[in-house]
């Protein structure tokens, strides 16, 4: 019997922006340098085409949340993330209170700018501090310093109705004294919201074709305990693998992803899934910023559309779902893929037995062993090769930004 879903998950929007100052030597999202003027109001353009032309595939369904992310979309005027809203907002049906997220470089930083997202109906600012050390900045490439990611938090912090700080920690030449030290300071600072992420060495990027010096394995996992611990003590609840917010503060588009929830994806290289009554479907849309522009203009700017076939599903969703600490309501599986849930009762048995998952009527959820060993606790869930030729497996990356 094929999968059928009783109702439709929350949708939300993600937009990319694919260009930044400079490319950092670790990251390997779809972002390029920025080399001269950029094609801003053809990009805006390019992205209300897009809207308009994914319209059908989601018609009469209401946007929850929208995430402006990159690249850095904090290059673009305010005036460009107003057209761009106004644009989404006229083709697209927004809930009156959506969370509306901005990523933004504290290498752009003005404060007028900042006043101009929230004037374009941007709600949720999300920053990228990184370190507030300079040597630490320096080592990864930034093109901030520690005084200008101050600066940016601080008016954030005042301009926005809420605020993420994205802090990164196991950083070159860095102690576990600095990577708390980082944490402590955003704290006292008054973020809400704080992701810490592990660097982590990615093919194709610099980094791993020329791998800096970083701190031991060991010495990293002492840090992220100690980064748990603190938060945990300033009265933030750890809800995901890397996120950390005070009550009420949880992202809700990140949320969305780790629920197993639609988002539709424009811009350049954006991914997306889809859900209907009788499949899932994932989208991505052309790679470069140019490429996709004119794709877009011309009326279509997928690159690749896939059905997600019923044997990855039950990984698929534990990809996301099991990042979240406290788990999820036994019915959501179900909700979220029109799977039975006892299709995964060995799997789900196998994990209860190495200690890596618990589980109760309500709620299924990983054990603080689980969340450390991740990687082992989503292998339980990997499918027997199909008889079909598997699809790519798309992972959501630690900015739950989607990526290959
Ligand atoms: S880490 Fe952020 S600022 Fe740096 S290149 Fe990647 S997207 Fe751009």
């Amino acid at each position: 019997m094929s999968m059928q879903l009783a109702q439709l998950p929350p949708l939300s929007l993600y937009v990319h922006i694919p260009w930044c100052l400079r490319k950092c030597p670790y990251c390997d999202f779809n972002s390029h340098e920025q080399r001269g003027d950029l094609p801003e109001a053809q990009y805006v353009d390019a992205l209300i085409a897009d809207v308009e032309a994914s319209f059908p595939k989601v018609y009469g369904r209401r946007l929850q949340t929208i995430f402006i992310g990159g690249g850095t979309p904090s290059l673009f005027a305010p005036a460009s993330i107003d057209r761009l809203l106004v644009g989404i907002r006229t083709r697209l049906p927004v809930e009156p209170d959506a969370e509306v997220t901005m990523e933004a470089n504290p290498g752009t930083f003005e404060v007028e700018r900042f006043r101009g997202y929230r004037e374009a109906g941007v709600n949720r600012l999300s920053l990228g501090v990184q370190s507030f050390d300079d040597a630490r900045l320096a080592a990864i490439g930034r093109v901030h310093g520690a005084d200008e990611a101050r600066r940016a938090l601080d008016a954030a912090l005042t301009i926005f109705p809420t605020v993420n700080a994205d802090l990164m920690y196991a950083l070159p030449g860095q102690s576990p004294e600095g990577a708390l030290a980082d944490v402590r300071e955003a704290v006292e600072r008054g973020a809400p919201h704080v992701s810490a992420y592990h660097l982590t060495l990615e093919p194709d990027t610099n980094f791993f074709r020329f791998p800096p010096q970083l701190p031991a394995e060991d010495v990293a996992a002492d840090m992220q305990e100690g980064i748990e611990a603190l938060l945990a003590a300033a009265g933030y609840e750890h809800y995901e693998t890397s996120a950390f917010a005070r009550p009420g503060q949880r992202a809700r588009h990140n949320v969305t992803y780790w629920t197993f929830g639609d988002y539709l994806g424009i811009g350049a290289g954006a991914h997306g899934k889809i859900s209907f009554r009788d499949r899932i479907v994932r989208e991505v849309r052309e790679r470069k910023p140019l490429g996709y522009l004119k794709a877009a203009l011309e009326g279509d700017a997928v690159w690749e559309t896939r059905d997600v076939a019923e044997a990855e599903l039950p990984f698929e969703f534990m990809l996301n779902a099991l990042r979240l600490t406290e788990g999820f309501p036994v019915t959501l599986f179900a909700q979220r893929t029109g799977l039975a849930l006892n299709a995964i009762e060995p799997q789900l048995a196998q994990a209860e037995r190495a200690g890596l998952l618990e589980r109760d009527h309500a709620r299924i959820a990983p054990t603080a062993r689980g969340q450390r060993f991740l990687n082992d606790l989503l292998e339980v869930f990997l499918a027997a090769p199909a008889a079909e030729p598997r699809s790519r497996v798309i992972s959501i990356s630690s900015r739950g930004t989607a990526r290959p």
